[in-house]
C-alpha cells in the first residue's frame, strides 16, 4: 500500500518526494520539495528533468532517497489547487503498472488528463449550474404578455414538472437557445442541489424480468459483487441501468458508467441527461478539449459528479463516493487500448469494484467468451433478459445461398426483392457490409499492377467520392491515377467492393429511394454522425448501408429489414476470436430490425448456409455458439483456458525487430518457470506499418499467476538490454489480437 510508506516518516525526509514521470523507464524519480507534506502526496508537480521540465505526480515521501539528497534537483511548482489523488486512485494506477508491466509514469499520463497533469490553472467549477423557475418566472405564466421565444421556452419548462434542471438540459429543449434570455430576465434561476440526485425524468414500468434482473441485483445489498446482465438486444438492459443507477444516486452515491464509443451513443448520453436532469452527469472521453476533460475529472474527485458516463479512459475517474459500476456493451473491443499501455477498462472495472467493495454489472447481448465463461462457473452472477421490451419478437434471421446465384455487386436477387418491398410498404432497411471505400484495391488486369501502401503490407482503398487512393492503416493517400503507373493500360480497375460501391449500385436499382451511406467517411465527425442520425430517424432515407458503425445501440424505429454481405470472410479468418466477432457484430446489426412496432427480417448471404455460426444466429441462440466456441477454444488451449501475453517489436528492417524478439526469448528460456509456454517470434500478419517492420513473440501459461510471475522478473530484464537504435518494444498483457 502506497500510503504506508510515508505515513511514518519524520518532518525531516518529508523533503523527498517521489515523482512518476511519463518516460519509458520503470521507475520513480525523487526531488527535493522544501515545503511538502504527506497532504501532498496524489497531487501534480512541475520538475526539471533533463534540460527541460516534465510534470509528474507525487506517489509518496521518499524516507531515503536513491542517490545523495546534495545531488537532488528540486520541484518547481507543485499543484494544490484541486485535491490530490486519493490513496485508492494510487493504487489502481500501480496495479495497472504492474498487471501491465508497464511504467508508472506512464499510467499515470495515461490516467489523468493532460490539462492536469500540466498542472493548467484546472477548476471543478461548475458550467452546468442547476436552473428552477424562479418567482419572476411564475409571474410571467400567469401575467399575460407577449408571445416571445423566452416565454415558449418558460412555457415548455413549466409544462416539463418541477424542476430543477441542468442548463445544457434546458438548452436541448425545443427553443432552448432561449436559456440566456430567460436568466436574464430572472425567470429562472440557480437552484440548490438539495433534489439533486433525484431521477426525475419519466421512466416506464420494468417489465418482469428487469424486475426479476433489479431486485436480484439491489437484493445482494453492498459490497463487490459481478453481475453479467445478458439481453437480447431491445431487451432493455439500458433501462436496468438507469434504475440501479438511480437507486445508488439516492443514497448519496457515485456511479461509474463505461460504454464503447461515446461518439456512437448521443442517444444514450441524452437519456442519462434527462432521466437525471438535476443530477450531476460528467462526460468523459478522449474527443473532449483539454478544459472539459480536466474539469469533469476533478469535479468527480471533489466528489461533486454523480454520474460518470464515458468510454475506457473513464475507467480512472477518481470516485470518492463510488457505488456501481456499469460496463455496457462489455464484450467491445474498443474497451482495450491498443497502443501504449494496453489495459483492458472492462476488466479494470471489475478490479476497482473489488478494490471498493462495490457492485460492477457487466451489460451485452453477446457477452464475450472470457465473461461468458466466468459466469458459467459462478465466478459471475448471471441475470438474463430473453424478452424484448418494446418490439413483440426478435428479427427472422434467414440466410440466402449464394452458391449458385449471380450476384449484382454483391446483392442477390431476394435481397434486391425484400428491398423493394420495403421501399414499397415505406419502411427502411439497412444493407450491411464491413468494409468502406469503394474498392479494396485499384488494379491492372494487363499487368497485374496493384495498388500498395508505400508504407505498409497492404493495399490501397480505392475511394471514389472524394477520387483517392487510401491506405486504411497509416492513413497516407494519393490521387487515382487515370492510367497503370506500371505499364502505362488505362484499363484499370477496382477489384471487389466497400460500402460505397454498393451505395452507388443501390441507387442505380432503386432510383425513387433515398439511399444514404453511414460509415467513418460519411460520419466522421460527431455532428456529422448526429445529423446522420436525425436524418435517419426522420425517415430521410430508405434505404441504409453501413459498416460496423449501424451495430451499435440506436433505435430506427421504421428499420425493419437487415441484409447482411460479404461476412463469410471472417468464417475462415487466421484470428482465433474472428468467429466470436463476426457473431457478436451480425447479432447487434441484424438487433437494429423490427426494434418498433414493426417486425424484423435478418437476411444472411452466405455460401455456409449451414454453419452452425449462422444456424445460431438464425436461432438467436448466443448460449449455443457460446459453448462451441469454448469447447474449440478448450481444445485448441486458448483463452479463456489459458493466459497470454505478446512481446511486439518494430523497427525500419525486419531483422532487427525478428532478433530482439530471439534475444528476448533467450533471456526468458533462462528463467522460465515450469507451466510456461514460449512460442517463436513470427513476423505480424500486417508486417509492415507506416514504414516499420512489426513482429512478435506469444508466451502463455495455463495460470495467471504464473505468467505474470514470469513477466514480472523478464520485463525488468528486458529494460536492462540495449538494443539497435530505432527499435521499439512493447508488451501487450492478455492480447485481444494474436
Ligand atoms: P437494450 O439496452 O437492451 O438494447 P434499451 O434499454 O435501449 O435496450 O430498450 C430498448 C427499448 O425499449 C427502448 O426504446 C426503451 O425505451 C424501451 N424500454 C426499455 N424498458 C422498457 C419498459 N420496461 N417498458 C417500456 N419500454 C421499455
Ligand atoms: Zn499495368
Ligand atoms: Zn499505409
Amino acid at each position: 500500500m502506497i500510503q504506508n510508506e510515508f505515513q511514518d516518516s519524520s518532518g525531516f525526509e518529508m523533503s523527498i518526494v517521489r515523482v512518476a514521470l511519463p518516460v519509458p523507464l520503470p521507475q520513480v524519480f525523487d526531488y527535493l520539495a522544501p515545503d511538502a507534506t504527506a497532504a501532498d502526496v496524489g497531487r501534480c508537480v512541475t520538475v526539471p528533468f533533463g534540460r527541460g521540465e516534465r510534470n509528474g505526480l507525487i506517489l509518496a515521501l521518499g524516507a531515503a532517497a536513491a542517490i545523495e539528497p546534495a545531488r537532488l534537483k528540486t520541484v518547481r511548482h507543485i499543484q494544490r489547487e484541486v485535491p490530490p489523488l486519493p490513496a485508492d486512485w494510487l493504487e489502481l494506477v500501480d496495479f495497472v503498472a504492474r498487471y501491465y508491466h508497464a511504467p508508472i509514469g506512464e499510467v499515470v499520463a495515461l490516467a489523468l488528463p493532460p490539462g492536469l497533469r500540466r498542472a493548467d490553472g484546472v477548476s471543478g467549477e461548475d458550467e452546468d449550474p442547476l436552473l428552477q423557475i424562479a418567482a419572476a418566472g411564475r409571474e410571467a405564466l400567469h401575467s399575460p404578455r407577449r408571445a416571445s421565444k423566452a416565454l415558449a421556452l418558460l412555457q415548455t419548462l413549466a409544462a416539463a414538472g418541477a424542476g430543477p434542471w441542468r442548463r445544457s438540459v434546458v438548452r436541448a429543449l425545443e427553443g432552448g437557445e432561449a436559456v440566456g434570455e430567460l436568466l436574464r430576465r430572472g425567470w429562472v434561476g440557480g437552484a440548490e442541489r438539495v433534489a439533486a440526485r433525484h431521477a426525475t425524468g419519466a421512466r416506464p414500468e420494468p417489465t418482469p424480468e428487469q424486475t426479476q434482473a433489479l431486485e436480484a441485483i439491489l437484493g445482494a445489498g453492498p459490497g463487490f459483487k459481478p453481475w453479467l446482465l445478458h439481453g437480447v438486444t431491445g431487451s432493455g438492459k439500458t433501462e436496468v441501468y438507469l434504475r440501479l443507477a438511480a437507486h445508488l444516486l439516492a443514497q448519496g452515491r457515485q456511479v461509474l458508467m463505461l460504454v464503447p464509443e461515446i461518439a456512437l451513443t448521443p442517444q444514450l448520453e441524452r437519456r442519462v441527461a434527462q432521466r437525471f436532469a438535476a443530477a450531476h452527469v460528467v462526460s468523459l472521453h478522449s474527443a473532449l478539449a483539454d478544459g472539459a476533460r480536466s474539469r469533469g475529472f476533478v469535479q468527480a474527485l471533489a466528489g461533486e459528479a454523480d454520474i460518470v458516463l464515458g468510454t475506457r479512459l473513464a475507467v480512472f475517474a477518481p470516485l470518492p463516493r463510488l457505488g456501481l459500476i456499469l460496463v455496457d456493451e462489455e464484450h467491445d473491443a474498443s474497451y482495450k487500448q491498443q497502443e501504449g499501455v494496453r489495459y483492458s477498462a472492462r476488466d479494470l472495472a471489475v478490479w476497482r469494484a473489488r478494490q471498493r467493495g462495490v457492485p460492477v454489472v457487466l451489460g451485452s447481448a453477446t457477452p464475450s467468451l472470457e465473461t461468458w465463461y466466468h459466469a458459467r462457473s459462478e465466478r459471475y452472477a448471471l441475470q438474463t433478459l430473453s424478452q424484448r421490451a418494446l418490439a413483440a419478437t426478435l428479427p427472422a434471421v434467414r440466410c440466402i445461398d449464394t452458391r449458385r446465384l449471380r450476384l449484382d455487386e454483391g446483392l442477390s436477387p431476394a435481397l434486391q426483392a425484400a428491398l423493394g418491398e420495403r421501399l414499397e410498404r415505406g419502411e427502411q432497411s439497412l444493407v450491411f457490409l464491413n468494409r468502406r471505400g469503394y474498392a479494396p484495391v485499384l488494379s491492372c488486369p494487363s499487368c497485374g499492377w496493384v495498388s500498395r501502401c508505400p508504407h505498409c503490407s497492404a493495399n490501397l482503398v480505392v475511394h471514389l467520392a472524394d477520387r483517392r487512393l487510401r491506405c486504411h492503416h497509416c492513413g497516407c493517400d494519393g490521387p487515382i491515377p487515370s492510367a497503370c503507373p506500371s505499364c502505362g493500360d488505362q484499363d484499370i480497375r477496382p477489384f471487389g467492393r466497400g460500402t460505397q460501391r454498393v451505395e452507388a449500385r443501390l441507387a442505380e436499382l432503386f432510383p425513387q429511394a433515398r439511399v444514404l451511406r453511414v460509415d467513418r467517411d460519411a460520419a466522421r465527425t460527431r455532428r456529422q454522425w448526429e445529423s446522420v442520425l436525425a436524418t435517419i430517424a426522420e425517415g430521410g432515407a430508405d434505404i441504409l448501408v453501413g459498416t460496423q458503425m449501424m451495430a451499435k445501440g440506436h433505435d430506427f424505429p421504421n428499420l425493419t429489414l437487415v441484409g447482411v454481405i460479404g461476412a463469410d470472410a471472417a468464417l475462415h479468418a487466421a484470428d482465433f476470436r474472428a468467429p466470436e466477432r463476426l457473431f457478436q457484430q451480425l447479432m447487434q446489426v441484424g438487433g437494429r430490425a423490427g426494434r418498433g412496432a414493426l417486425a424484423g427480417t435478418v437476411l444472411i448471404q452466405t455460401e455456409y448456409p449451414a454453419h452452425p455460426l449462422y444456424q445460431q444466429l438464425a436461432r438467436h441462440d448466443f448460449d449455443a455458439f457460446a459453448r462451441m466456441a469454448l469447447q474449440e477454444r478448450r481444445s485448441a488451449g486458448f483463452p479463456p483456458f489459458t493466459h497470454q501475453a505478446m512481446l511486439r517489436a518494430d523497427a525500419p528492417a525486419l531483422d532487427a525487430a525478428v532478433d530482439f524478439l530471439r534475444h528476448a526469448r533467450r533471456l526468458a528460456e533462462e528463467c522460465a518457470p515450469e507451466g510456461l509456454r514460449l512460442y517463436d517470434p513470427v513476423p505480424m500478419r500486417l508486417t509492415r506499418l507506416a514504414r516499420r517492420e512489426r513482429a512478435q513473440l506469444l508466451i502463455e501459461a495455463d495460470q495467471r499467476g504464473v505468467l505474470q510471475g514470469f513477466l514480472a522478473g523478464w520485463v525488468a530484464l528486458l529494460y536492462r538490454q540495449r538494443t539497435v537504435r530505432e527499435l521499439r518494444w512493447q508488451l501487450d498483457v492478455d492480447p485481444l489480437e494474436v
